[in-house]
């Protein structure tokens, strides 16, 4: 026969009086216990796929340093730069290169100026919080306005703005065709497109024809003619 629902409770109160009055206790600071040691083994987990490793410097060729979010610049990393017209700064040892890109582009009809240049870890992190407060400000609850921000704005160390061998380029009259122009013709100066279109899934950076990034006239003669990445290219280069 059934026991009837008071009975049942009855019981269950009987049982749990049995074991005497600390055992549950401890019980339950087992359970917490093994719930902090769970959380915390998640939260390192996440933290050792999350974290970026830090770039080693000497390891690479100077113009092949890969910064993205995996990889990110030591703390303290500085580099010598100087002033292009306009003000922006770059890696002393591009200038010239990107002098002539830009005259060259000049001369086939465009403007081209240089928006973005090298920037401080400060400065990557200044350009991060306001995008996300831009995406807060059009409605995005905070962890999505992150989500969106860090798809246009790589996290502080991460940015290869940091490294001053990129520039965003764009064009003073709002001349887009200064985009396919320099896809095709920055090459043969050195300069790649960074983040094509269709391969966000391997940059994880959203299409920009505005970024350029140093790599060499012989790096980037191959990656353009291969339709690559720079992550591509070096993980298929000894
Ligand atoms: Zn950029």
């Amino acid at each position: 026969m059934n026991a009837s629902p008071h009975t049942a409770r009855r019981s269950q109160h009987a049982s749990t009086q049995r074991g005497g009055r600390t055992v549950p206790a401890i019980a339950r600071l087992l359970v917490m216990a093994a719930a902090i040691l769970c959380l915390a083994t998640l939260w390192l987990l996440h933290r050792a796929i999350t974290t970026p490793e830090t770039v080693d410097l000497a390891a690479t060729e100077w113009n092949l340093v890969l910064v993205n979010k995996d990889h990110a610049l030591p703390f303290g990393f500085s580099v010598d730069t100087v002033e292009m017209p306009g003000g922006e700064h770059v890696d002393a040892r591009i200038a010239d290169s990107l002098s002539a890109l830009l005259e060259d582009a000049e001369t086939a009809g465009f403007h081209p100026f240089i928006r973005s240049g090298f920037r401080t870890r400060e400065q990557q992190g200044e350009i991060l919080d306001q995008r996300i407060e831009e995406y807060e400000a059009e409605g995005y609850p905070s962890s999505a306005a992150r989500k969106e921000a860090l798809s246009w704005v790589a996290e502080p160390g991460t940015s290869e703005h940091e490294l001053g061998l990129a520039v965003d380029i764009n064009d003073a009259y709002g001349d887009d065709g200064l985009y396919d122009w320099l896809r095709d013709n920055a090459p043969a100066y050195g300069f790649i497109q960074r983040y094509p279109p269709d391969k966000s899934d391997i940059t994880h950076i959203s299409h920009e024809p505005w970024h350029y990034r140093y790599v060499g006239t012989k790096a980037a003669a191959i990656i353009y003619r291969n339709n690559l990445t720079l992550e591509e290219y070096l993980a298929q280069t000894p």
